[in-house]
């Protein structure tokens, strides 16, 4: 078996074009390709596997397993594993890392229902898109005593927990991977698993576990790619006692992005909580709330979607009320909340009819205007004179302006969102107070992780470049992580980690932070800029961070960031209305007014202070901080409380774009192995020393390969006269105090020897 482990007969030139190649390192040695199994690129791009039959210089002749016999260019030609590797369980197992033997491996697992992966220390999860038969109490249990030791998202969890409680470290378990790939699930079954590991008398384990429901109905929604999509980041942190029992949780929410509440595309759905409302209130609150169905509001209705297959809203609704009721929300508190989310639904039904023929709006007084503003507890005329005018401050007075249609569109959107944003920050807020950790002791937590991985479409907006830079960080934590891990290795065999190459992606994420001369301080600066257009923003990036290399100028309003996972181009197309998100200072003095006091305490987080009328359009604004310089602070205040953790990283894969069970699209798959960064793993440790052997274990096995017979000397001077023997540069190798260790491909030579000889 061993035998066929290092057998590696094909380095070379070619072996650079796989992804895995390791820049700088010398390639030593051509040998021929005979019977070897190599993966053959096809003209469609895919791979097929065959065995060389006869090699040129140039070309080889190779037999595909279809029968077919081709010629082909040794550069379309990858070396494959042999037989007995197919399907391992650690991609770190297999001899070679190329790209089709990646995925491959993957794929010959996923067909037997093996989602888990691992890839060295990151465990890959793809998602089945079915009911697998792997969780429940028996394989908690199982992985518990260690009696199965196949990969699984338990054994993550189980270790996170096993090292909190020995170590006294706080862990973390970060999950990430493109929407639908499977994240929130994964985060769901960590912590079910830690629930039943910490579970204790008072229950509270079920209180944090009831905290998902609660979160779902408000942050996630159906997209395209997902059903249940959410639509915020989360930290969970899940603090233990003493004795390793559940005594409380933490939640932490990075941006929500709340378009959505407004603005729907056909095929999606706004915040599941709207139609779950809309379909299980009871009567007497449908008649408090002055409820319709949900094919009435106009803010559910521009989409030609309003259920999802297989999902019960009215059911979902008991089922929300229950969970409150868990988090010990009072029934008065959902009432409230209950109230302000019809309030929402009203105001999109609120509609202008046009005064002259300059486009000058009033406000339509109907039944919309009248519930909404009795839902909001304001007067009606207030909630129609701020959704029509603006006021300018022209000196010492202050003049009343008509809006035109789009702005009042706009003020009574900005209205609505800010409303729900407040909304989903307060209840987060309710949930913690419910799971409120009473004496907190660091070193004794557990934070799961779950963001959006990163996002690159057609056509990229605000939204995927906050997202790509949250990924960013990550990215750079997770590099630093793997290769910490590295060094220790080589630090505690004496071995000089210094020359392990390891690319870092500061230079990327000096783009976006720098200042003043970055993609963040620049887009505030010209933020707050009255006359900036998105054109004069795109024109100032590409005068300012041209000379930064992940930074590329696009034509017109377009720019290029060079990612970790790839190259993504932006258009600046509202950039600066989105990182400004501006509200009316009207429309905040209306909130102040409201009887409701969840709307009261709303306006409060806006400073009056702080208001000022410089902003565009003449409007007075608040000025809060902008959208991109908050994310920013949360992301710090996120990543801040994950170094101090002992991390444990989860990527998640989607294999098909359809939802489905059984597909496995190679190029999707390939795409995201790319952009989650675990090519990247591979590259990072294959840019180390990749194959470590002891001295003694070396000795044996290529002892036999001397010219001269050295049976008098000990295991390292014999590794030794065989490194020097075959030339093997210096740089290819380390010696430690019980280690060999080698740069890849660098066995393959002597087990060419080897194979020659036995
Ligand atoms: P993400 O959070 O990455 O966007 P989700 O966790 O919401 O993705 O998963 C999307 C869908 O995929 C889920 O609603 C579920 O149907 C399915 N799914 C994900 N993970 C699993 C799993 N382990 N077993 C079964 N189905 C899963
Ligand atoms: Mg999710």
């Amino acid at each position: 078996g061993d035998d066929e482990k290092e057998d590696s007969g094909v380095r070379g030139r070619h072996r650079r074009n796989g992804s895995f190649g390791v820049k700088k390192v010398k390639v030593v040695v051509e040998s021929p390709y005979i019977k070897l199994q190599v993966w053959c690129r096809q003209q469609k791009g895919n791979w097929e596997l065959g065995k060389i039959q006869s090699t040129s210089e140039e070309e080889a002749c190779v037999s595909l397993s279809n029968g077919n016999v081709m010629k082909v260019s040794r550069l379309a030609l990858l070396p494959a594993n042999p037989d007995i590797l197919e399907g391992v369980d650690d991609l770190i197992q297999l001899s070679y890392l190329n790209e089709p033997s990646v995925l491959y491996n993957l794929k010959s697992r996923y067909t037997q229902d093996l989602i888990y992966s691992k890839a060295g220390p990151v465990l890959i999860a793809l998602n089945p898109f079915k009911d697998v038969q792997i969780y429940g109490s028996e394989y908690v249990e199982a992985y518990k005593q260690r009696c199965n030791d196949n990969p699984h998202v338990y054994a993550v969890a189980d270790a996170a927990y096993n090292e909190m409680i020995r170590d006294e470290v706080n862990q973390s378990i970060i999950i990430s991977g493109e929407s639908g790939a499977g994240k929130t699930e994964t985060a769901k079954i960590a912590m079910q698993y830690l629930a039943d590991l910490g579970g204790g008398s008072c229950g509270i384990e079920n209180d944090v576990l009831q905290t998902n429901f609660v979160l779902e109905s408000f942050g996630n929604a159906k997209t395209s790619r997902n059903d249940n999509s959410s639509r915020f980041g989360k930290l969970i942190e899940i603090h233990f006692s003493a004795l390793g029992k559940i005594c409380g949780a933490k939640i932490q929410t990075c941006k929500n992005f709340q378009s959505r509440v407004v603005q729907l595309a056909n095929g999606e759905r706004s915040y599941h909580i709207f139609y779950q409302l809309c379909a299980g209130a009871s009567p007497d609150l449908r008649d408090r709330l002055k409820l319709r169905t949900a094919s009435e509001y106009r803010y559910l209705n521009q989409s030609d979607c309003m259920t999802i297959d297989g999902v019960n809203d009215d059911k979902k609704f008991q089922g929300l009320v229950k969970a409150l009721d868990v988090i010990r929300m009072s029934k008065q508190d959902q009432e409230r909340v209950f109230k302000l989310l019809a309030a929402i639904l009203w105001l999109g039904n609120i509609t202008f009819h046009e005064t002259d023929n300059e486009n000058h709006i009033e406000v339509v007084d109907d039944e919309a205007a009248t519930i909404a503003a009795t839902l909001m507890q304001c007067s009606l005329k207030e909630l129609m004179v701020t959704l029509s005018t603006h006021k300018i401050k022209a000196g010492k007075d202050t003049i009343t302006k008509k809006l035109t249609l789009r702005q009042a569109i706009d003020t009574r959107d900005a209205l609505a969102k800010f409303m729900y944003a407040n909304l989903f920050d307060w209840l987060v807020e309710q949930v913690n107070k419910a799971l409120e950790v009473g004496k907190r002791r660091t070193g004794r937590s557990i934070s799961i992780l779950d963001i959006y991985g990163f996002e690159s479409f057609q056509k990229n907006s605000f939204e995927q470049f906050c997202i790509n830079y949250a990924n960013e960080r990550l990215q750079q934590h997770f590099n630093r992580h793997l290769f910490k891990l590295e060094q220790e290795d080589y630090e505690l065999d004496g071995v000089d980690w210094t020359k392990v190459e390891f690319e870092d992606n500061q230079v990327c994420l000096d783009l976006f932070e720098k200042k003043p001369l970055g993609l963040l301080s620049l887009l505030d600066e010209e933020s707050n800029f009255p006359r900036a257009t998105d054109l004069t923003l795109a024109t100032k990036l590409k005068q300012h961070l041209s000379s930064n290399p992940c930074f590329k100028g696009e034509s017109g309003k377009a720019f290029s960031v060079r990612h970790y996972a790839g190259e993504v181009t932006y258009d600046t197309n509202g950039f600066l209305e989105k990182n400004r998100d501006p509200l009316p200072s009207d429309s905040i003095k209306l909130l102040s007014s409201c009887s409701c006091e969840l709307l009261q305490s709303f306006s409060q987080v806006l400073d009056p202070s702080q208001q000022t009328n410089s902003s565009h359009l003449g409007a007075m604004e608040s000025k809060r901080q902008s959208v991109g310089t908050k994310f920013k602070g949360q992301l710090f205040k996120l990543m801040h409380q994950m170094e101090s953790t002992t991390p444990h990283f989860i990527r998640c894969i989607k294999p098909n774009a359809k939802q489905v069970p059984g597909i496995y699209d190679e190029d999707l798959v390939l795409q995201q192995l790319k952009c989650c960064g675990v090519l990247e793993v591979v590259r990072i440790s294959r840019a180390g020393y990749p194959t470590r052997m002891t001295h003694q274990e070396f000795a044996k096995r290529y002892g036999l390969l001397l010219s001269e017979a050295h049976t008098s000397l000990d295991p390292l001077s014999i590794s030794i006269a065989i490194l020097q023997q075959f030339n093997i540069p210096p740089e290819m190798y380390q010696v430690g105090y019980t280690k060999l260790y080698l740069r890849s491909g660098q066995v393959g030579v002597l087990e060419d020897r080897r194979k020659h000889i036995l």
